[in-house]
């Protein structure tokens, strides 16, 4: 399979499928979700800002190029969260409060299953090979 990034980084190297659950799980989000999980990526501590991608709840270094690309965010939207973390903005509430403990758009089972479902289905139709027959309408 054709890597997705030339450089090096593990993070860089992971299969698309990796990056495709991490997209379906950011745009799941609410939009304080997003810049919380915008903070846990991206480490602004140091001068070379580092991002990464969770997989599993394993840290995966990546390149500024691929972390944009793999959540499709604009570089504008980019640096716009990131003068927020650095001026330490903490506070990811959008004024409404009552959030902790609170996970009202937390990724339901359902949600997981229908993404796994989707890669399964993206993998069938790549080796044109239908895992499963039933519910498949195919062709005419
Ligand atoms: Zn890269």
């Amino acid at each position: 399979m054709a890597k997705l990034c030339r450089c090096t980084k593990s993070g860089c190297n992971l299969p698309a499928e990796c990056f495709q659950i991490v997209f379906n799980e950011y745009y799941a989000m609410s939009s304080p979700q997003q810049y919380r999980f915008l903070a846990d990526h991206i480490d602004i501590t140091e001068p070379a800002r580092r991002y990464y991608i969770k997989i599993r709840g394993v840290r995966h270094q990546l390149c500024e190029r691929m972390f944009l690309a793999s959540l499709s965010l604009k570089d504008s939207s980019l640096r716009k969260t990131k003068l927020k973390l650095q001026q330490g903005i903490t506070c990811f509430d959008d004024g409404r409060g009552r959030t902790r403990g609170v996970n009202k758009f937390q990724i339901t089972e359902e949600t997981k299953n229908r993404i796994r479902h989707h890669i399964l289905s993206y993998k069938a139709r790549e080796s044109h090979y239908a895992r499963k027959k039933q519910g498949l309408s195919v062709g005419i």
